[in-house]
């Protein structure tokens, strides 16, 4: 990773286009390029056949095409493996392959740590370093589909990992390019999902993308005294504008929202709580998850509510008209859960 050429990975058509105008390569050069690298995931120049041999071997002199490595790996029973991933520009992160029902499910990085200081999440306590490239994050797609052998398997995405995906909103949008680009990896936006602490000028300006992914909404807490409290971005963007930008994105994309809650004993599950939750999540015709809190002794205070507890506030939902799902913690042997990723 040491290697100072500039890395082809992560670059958009028109960029490779515009690095390679100077070497006199023609336009249409940087369109095989695109295809080889994101659509056939191969990364060595010296097989991009279709190219002349001479512009192979000056690609390979002049550039590197590097989508990170993989430098560790944890696993749990039902499947989840956690992957530690050192980085093309420097650094690690880490990025989670899930699987239920046949379904694969990719969990993103988007930084390296977090600035946000969510004070139930692991990833907050390495503060930020920096934001990830487009290549970075397209990188862990790459790298997980090929050490998991599910080329031909569609996954989901969700930008879930380590880091606020909208705090990193170039990198982000630039990767959701490169994923739902048909000339690219083509898949389908419907399949990737956004997942917000809210950030409201984010979730505003995707909203006016022309190719948005889903949106998640992690809300956790229904009041903004228990929310500053959990939550310190609530402090710059309380509920009603983080609620409102809510609104705003459903009237524009027509895509359902997704709203997600971490159930903490004693502080956001009473009964109150949930009639609160109820109405919110109904105002904006949201599906809610209710995530039981992943603990992490030594490091995090809060505790889970007990499963009777998590499965009443469930039932009790269900019958306030809420499209709710639990979604029992997958990867905890790995410390693959969620708000439990963090190099530390
Ligand atoms: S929950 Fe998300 S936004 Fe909050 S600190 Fe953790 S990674 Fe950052």
């Amino acid at each position: 990773m040491s290697d100072s050429k500039p890395n082809l990975y992560g670059m958009e058509r028109q960029e490779l286009g515009s690095a390679l105008e100077p070497l006199g390569v023609p336009g249409f050069h940087a369109g095989q390029i695109f295809r080889w690298m994101y659509r056939r995931r191969v990364l060595d120049p010296e097989r991009w056949t279709d190219l002349p041999k001479p512009l192979r071997e000056r690609l390979v002199s002049l550039y590197r095409v590097e989508p990170g490595t993989v430098s560790g790996t944890a696993s749990d029973d039902d499947g989840t493996i956690k992957y530690r991933i050192d980085l093309s520009g420097g650094g690690q992160v880490e990025a989670v392959f899930m699987i239920q029902d046949g379904r694969v499910t990719l969990c993103l990085s988007s930084q390296v740590g977090c600035a946000l200081g969510c004070s139930f999440c692991l990833t907050a306590k390495m503060g930020l370093m920096r934001n990830l490239t487009a290549g970075e994050i397209l990188g862990q797609v790459h790298l997980l589909v090929q050490a998991g052998e599910i080329e031909d398997a569609p996954c989901n995405i969700v930008y879930m990992g380590m880091g606020e995906p909208l705090h990193n909103y170039e990198g982000v949008a630039a990767s959701i390019r490169l994923l739902t680009d048909p000339e690219g990896v083509g898949w389908s936006r419907k399949r990737i999902t956004v997942s917000t602490a809210g950030m409201v000028p984010g979730i505003i300006r995707l909203a006016g993308e022309p190719v948005r992914p889903m949106l998640a909404v992690s809300l956790n807490a229904t009041t903004d005294a228990v929310r500053n409290q959990l939550m310190p971005v609530n402090r710059k963007y309380p509920l009603t504008a983080l609620l409102d930008a809510c609104r705003q994105f459903r009237l524009q994309s027509r895509d359902a929202l997704t709203f997600e809650y971490v159930l903490l004993a004693g502080v956001n599950n009473s009964d109150a709580d949930i009639r609160r939750l109820a109405k919110i999540v109904r105002d904006h015709r949201a599906k809610l998850n209710l995530i039981p809190f992943n603990p992490v002794p030594g490091w995090l205070a809060y505790e889970c509510p007990d499963d009777d507890r998590v499965r009443e506030i469930r039932d009790n939902l269900l019958e306030l008209g809420v499209p709710v799902s639990v979604r029992w913690s997958r990867g905890r042997n790995a410390r693959a859960a969620c708000g439990q990723l963090a190099m530390l």
